[in-house]
């Protein structure tokens, strides 16, 4: 068995250093604080190249894997700068029009996302569906070879950045399917068409991308739109998730590694009682057993981006290892929070303002229930729950 990293997969891990010469946790804050969406930096990670890592290079990317991509957030999250828009983005839009998308978008929009001159969002999330997106109600009604697209979608980070959103729609009722997984079809929606709306959600985290509901009101698409084929959006919605649950399981880790960093330092900086308050196990062992947990949480995401670059199915560790990580990182961000005492709760150190965005990421994207579901059922065998 060989952990090593090659050389181009160590520099991308590294990559966060290098950005945040530029680009530091303390710029991060401040648009997280007011919720601007930090371009600069964007425009910088989109020159050095990594937008594209999963986009083959005929189209303008570098065609890396899964790996690679984790390893980047992780890498950049391990410097205190997470960033969600590389998940709904690059990892999750660009990806799939490069292996599912028409000519249209392989030619013309994969060429400019990787280059930063457009953005992607990823809308799945509808207010009545939830966690369920059987029960997705957006409709891409059938007009010959056009359709008309109507419906609702919340949540949906950086929809006001981009420039377009790769939107699930059903095209088939959901009673006249014969899998439930049949009908539902991706789009590649261009924000700016007719038809289109939006309304912002006011998201109580401090974090530079907003979240936004979309309204599709008989917006016209053509096939050109069509990401993949007609009523079988599930089969790349299934290839959408487990790249979903490890991107997130390196954001998890590389913020958790960043938040016991800095308490280290403050531990063995701070003194009461006579000596360096990390010198007291009470303050010692919460950080060892988060720093334990993190890296068992990362060993797993690794395991899982392999399984999923080498095409073995990566169902169990993807969840394993967002689980873990998401838990681990709450615990890391709540002892280095512990270990700064008052110091922690200010803006100052931006410790706490760390915790909002770690507990999120145990609920949303895929929440703890459902990675716990998934084990139990498809892992262990036990009965299905819902
Ligand atoms: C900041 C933020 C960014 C987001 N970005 C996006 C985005 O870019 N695109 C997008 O499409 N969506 C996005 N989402 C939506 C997110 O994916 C959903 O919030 C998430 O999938 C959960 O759906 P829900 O909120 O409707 O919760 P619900 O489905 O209503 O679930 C509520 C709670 O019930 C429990 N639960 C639900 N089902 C089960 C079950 N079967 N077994 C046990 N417990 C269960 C869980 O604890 C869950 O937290 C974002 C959300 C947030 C808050």
């Amino acid at each position: 068995m060989d952990f090593t990293l090659n050389d181009e997969q160590r520099q991308i891990y590294e990559y966060g250093g290098q950005l945040a010469q530029s680009f530091d946790n303390t710029y991060w804050l401040e648009h997280a604080r007011q919720h601007t969406f930090p371009r600069e930096m964007f425009q910088q990670i989109a020159n050095d190249g990594f937008l594209g890592m999963m986009v083959p290079e005929e189209y303008g990317g570098t065609g890396l894997g899964m790996t690679e991509m984790m390893l980047f957030m992780e890498g950049t999250a391990n410097y205190g700068i997470p960033l969600l828009m590389m998940v709904v983005g690059p990892c999750m839009s660009l990806s799939h029009l490069s292996k599912h998308g028409t000519e249209f978008h392989k030619k013309e929009l994969l060429p400019a996302a990787c280059k930063g001159d457009i953005q992607f969002c990823f809308a799945i999330t509808e207010p009545g569906a939830g966690s369920n997106s059987i029960k997705t109600k957006t409709m891409a009604k059938r007009n010959g070879n056009r359709f008309s697209l109507s419906g609702e979608k919340t949540f949906i980070t950086g929809a006001d950045v981009s420039d377009y959103c790769l939107v699930v729609a059903r095209t088939t009722p959901h009673d006249q399917v014969s899998r439930r997984t049949d009908g539902f079809t991706l789009f590649a929606v261009d924000l700016k068409k007719k038809g289109v709306d939006k309304q912002r959600v006011k998201i109580s985290i401090p974090l530079p991308e907003e979240q936004w509901t979309l309204f599709f009101d008989e917006v016209d698409l053509g096939p050109e739109d069509v990401v993949g084929h007609i009523d079988e959006g599930f089969n790349i919605l299934f290839d959408t998730l487990n790249p979903e649950r490890i991107i997130l399981s390196g954001l998890c880790c590389g913020l958790g590694r960043f938040a016991l960093n800095k308490a280290v330092e403050y531990a063995n900086e701070r003194v009461v009682f006579g000596q360096p308050i990390g010198a007291h196990q009470g303050v010692q062992h919460p950080m060892a057993k988060a720093h334990t947990n993190i890296e068992m949480a990362s060993l797993m995401g690794r395991r899982a981006a392999w399984e999923f670059d080498t095409g073995q199915p990566a169902g169990a560790s993807a969840n394993m290892a967002k689980y873990a990580a998401a838990e681990a990182g709450i615990e890391a961000v709540d002892a280095a929070l512990q270990a700064h005492g008052g110091a922690g709760f200010t803006e100052d150190t931006g410790v706490y303002e760390m915790y909002p965005l770690m507990r999120l990421l145990r609920t949303a994207p895929v929440n703890r229930e459902l990675c716990l579901s998934f084990i139990g059922e498809k892992v262990m065998g036990l009965p299905k729950s819902y």
